[in-house]
């Protein structure tokens, strides 16, 4: 069984002793390790893959308006993946985009040469961020529309778009004070940002359990060691790699007849990076054993509800509903091919599985890639029950009678297909 106090060993140690897990920096590094130390513990077969990523390393960053006369100091966040401004300051007129609504347009040159407060995260479509870069604007100040907040969220860019479109200095600026930049009419913006994202390394952590039959299928957990600039991420996603090595524990002590591979990914808050690295490694070793997938990201909230998406055939669907009804886990779910999850490279091999998340309000959590989402903002009660049912189900479809059951939801297949090409590049990424 899972335990509750065990989870909450690791996530103390990742939040508190770590901290911040930038990928490619040594806090990210440190965090592989000492998953890859717990592990060992009891799986003798654990290892550390490499691959490349941008880390995000700025010395400086300043953000000023020219608000009713005079000059006021804004905080701001570089995305992961957007070039600073090299240190000069870019001084220009502001312009405001609304990213559901003006994309519409056919024409969006109004942007050129401008700050651009982009009303939404989200560009939408690669078609609609290409027409973005191609307008030139001279940087953009993205607004997180989710969850209205007094400070800026991290985020990142999507590393296929700019490598296809390039990119300019991107900042995230809180919703409060875009709502001010806008509301007073501020003329114009001050940016420097000193440092941008540089070539490094990241880890993914994989344990393996082999199963007892001669020519065993493969089962895959995951969860991510990484996290986002300026928050530890208890929730998204310590609790994610504690479970791996709580599963890691219990399940050494089984014999499975299926091989169970636990990874702990790298990168994952650069587009599921580490997870495409895996798969375009192993894509081999993915396609033909690879069975199911079970994903814990951000699935700790103290208070909220389950979210979890699902992308099985119906009697996958049918054997997971009971199982997890029958731990008293019940949840929302959302059938779909969502990309930004680590469960999705997988699919992408045709791998079949869940991905188990929480939310705290509609658009979310309040404390998605903030300082908020801390130790304290969680429940690894709650946590250790959804990983309970989780094992349970591991369990279940190790059995013969789900050997040929494994598939994904066959209205999901092109939707996949899409995504894999389209938001990741496909398989030379
Ligand atoms: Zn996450």
């Amino acid at each position: 069984m899972i335990l509750s106090e065990n989870l909450h060993r690791h996530v103390a140690y990742l939040t508190e002793e770590i901290g911040v897990r930038l990928a490619g920096s040594e806090q990210e590094k440190q965090a592989a390790e000492y998953i890859k130390a717990r592990m060992l513990e009891y799986v003798p077969d654990c290892l550390i893959e490499t691959f490349p990523v941008n880390c995000c390393k700025v010395e400086k960053e300043e953000l000023s308006a020219l608000v009713d006369g005079q000059w006021k100091k804004y905080d701001t966040i570089l995305f992961n993946g957007a070039p600073g401004t090299g240190g000069k300051t870019i001084e220009t007129e502001l312009v405001y985009f609304d990213a559901h609504q003006d994309y519409q347009r056919k024409d969006i040159s109004f942007v050129s040469g401008k700050a651009v407060i982009h009303w939404g995260l989200s560009f939408g479509s690669e078609e609609n961020y290409r027409r973005m870069m191609e307008a030139k604007p001279a940087c953009l100040l993205m607004v997180d529309t989710r969850y209205t907040s007094q400070i800026p969220l991290g985020d990142g860019m999507f590393p296929a778009y700019v490598k296809a479109h390039g990119a300019i200095p991107t900042v995230n600026v809180a919703f409060f004070d875009a709502w001010e930049l806008c509301s007073k009419k501020a003329e114009k913006i001050r940016l420097n940002v000193e440092g941008e994202a540089v070539p490094a390394v990241s880890y993914n952590v994989i344990a393996t359990i082999p199963g007892t039959l001669e020519e065993p299928l493969c089962f895959y957990a995951g969860g991510h060691l990484d996290t986002q600039s300026r928050t530890v991420g208890a929730d998204d996603n310590a609790i994610g790699c504690a479970v791996m090595v709580e599963l890691a524990r219990v399940l050494s002590q089984k014999k499975l007849r299926h091989t169970v591979k636990l990874i702990a990914f790298g990168a994952e808050e650069q587009l599921s990076a580490g997870s495409s690295a895996y798969v375009r490694r192993h894509r081999e070793e993915v396609e033909k054993y690879g069975r199911f997938m079970w994903n814990f990201d951000s699935c700790a909230s103290a208070v909220g509800w389950n979210n979890f998406w699902i992308n099985v055939n119906d009697t996958l669907h049918r054997a997971l509903t009971d199982c997890y009804h029958e731990h008293d886990v019940y949840y929302n779910e959302i059938r779909g091919a969502e990309p930004t999850i680590d469960l999705f490279p997988l699919t992408a091999c045709g791998v079949p599985g869940i991905s188990m998340h929480r939310r705290n309000c509609e658009t979310g959590t309040f404390f998605h890639h903030r300082p908020a989402n801390a130790l304290e903002n969680i429940s690894t009660d709650v946590a250790a029950q959804i990983a309970n049912a989780a094992l349970d189900l591991i369990e279940r479809l190790d059995k013969e009678e789900y050997d040929d059951k494994f598939s994904i939801d066959p209205d999901l297949v092109q939707a996949v297909k899409d995504g894999w090409e389209g938001t990741f590049g496909g398989w030379e990424g």
